[in-house]
């Protein structure tokens, strides 16, 4: 099942190239008292909202997926974490350019470790990425995201899948220097993570996907996630050995080669397979 939230809230079941607007299963979602808990509740309540889903579909209003503004899938996840440094290509690039290493030595991520994004950074693809800092290089990253479904705590790879929720495209944008990543990566519209949210029941294998990126037209990543260093289930098993996993987590699993830099007014276009594609349009003029 293919899970949006788009036109300023609502949310959506994806099918065919439309969009069943489902909102009314919000409201099976439990109600909430202050202090609010750090996790989606949406994405946590998803296995049991199947079938109210799919009942809701049947008198839906639809909409061509063309004519809806996607949100973020996932509006309150606890944590976005970062795999730096995580396909061969992009270590080998990351070397040899030091526009992207910054004088940093480029060892491996299971040196590194991950990184977190802040939350106040993410958006969906109908929004516009709203670049900072004219005089430096903001850079496009296409990943697949790993949304986390269940609670897991130090959990081992063999069964580290079972706690995902489902997948989407991530762009986890970087502008490029000396600062810690946390820093860099987490300016607000940052993190795009869309279009929709793909539940792992349709996705058997997520380190076999083509993923790629286009700006302007022209391709600039293309690999599949084979090459990841550290595969999904890895990823979550290491992720999980530092930081409890809730659900709506979001991990952006790395980036494979071919990152470089986006200016004001370019379309994005990403895609991966089985999950889908969109385009997001960079804002026409820097942040100010
Ligand atoms: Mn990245």
């Amino acid at each position: 099942m293919k899970i949006c939230r788009f036109n300023g809230g609502r949310l959506g079941v994806v099918q065919d190239g439309e969009v069943f607007d489902v909102t009314s299963v919000l409201d099976l979602l439990p109600a909430q008292r202050y202090p609010l808990p750090q996790k989606d509740l949406l994405i946590e309540a998803l296995p049991q909202l199947k079938v109210p889903l799919r009942q809701a579909m049947t008198n839906a209003k639809r909409y061509a997926v063309a004519d809806v503004s996607f949100l973020s899938p996932v509006a309150n996840p606890g944590k976005i974490i970062g795999a730096p440094i995580n396909y061969k290509a992009h270590v080998k690039e990351s070397r040899k350019d030091p526009g992207i290493a910054h004088g940093r030595s480029v060892t491996s991520i299971g040196d590194w470790g991950m990184f977190l994004k802040a939350g106040s950074s993410l958006i969906g693809c109908g929004q516009e990425i709203e670049l900072r800092f004219a005089d430096r290089r903001n850079d496009h990253e296409v990943e697949l995201g790993v949304v986390i479904g269940s609670v897991c705590r130090n959990v081992k790879r063999d069964v580290a899948m079972a706690h995902v929720a489902g997948y989407s495209i991530a762009l986890d944008m970087t502008l490029r220097g000396p600062e810690f990543q946390c820093f860099r990566k987490s300016i607000d519209s940052y993190s795009v993570l869309g279009p929709w949210l793909v539940t792992a029941d349709e996705i058997s294998d997520p380190d076999q996907l083509d993923l790629w990126l286009r700006v302007n037209g022209e391709m600039r990543q293309r690999s599949n996630t084979r090459h990841l260093v550290f595969d999904i289930a890895r990823l979550i098993e290491f992720a999980s050995s530092f930081y409890t996993l809730n659900p709506g987590d979001i991990i952006m699993s790395g980036t494979p080669e071919g990152v470089g830099p986006v200016k004001p007014g370019d379309l994005i276009e990403a895609g991966i397979e089985r999950i889908g594609n969109f385009s997001i349009r960079v804002a026409p003029e820097y942040f100010h």
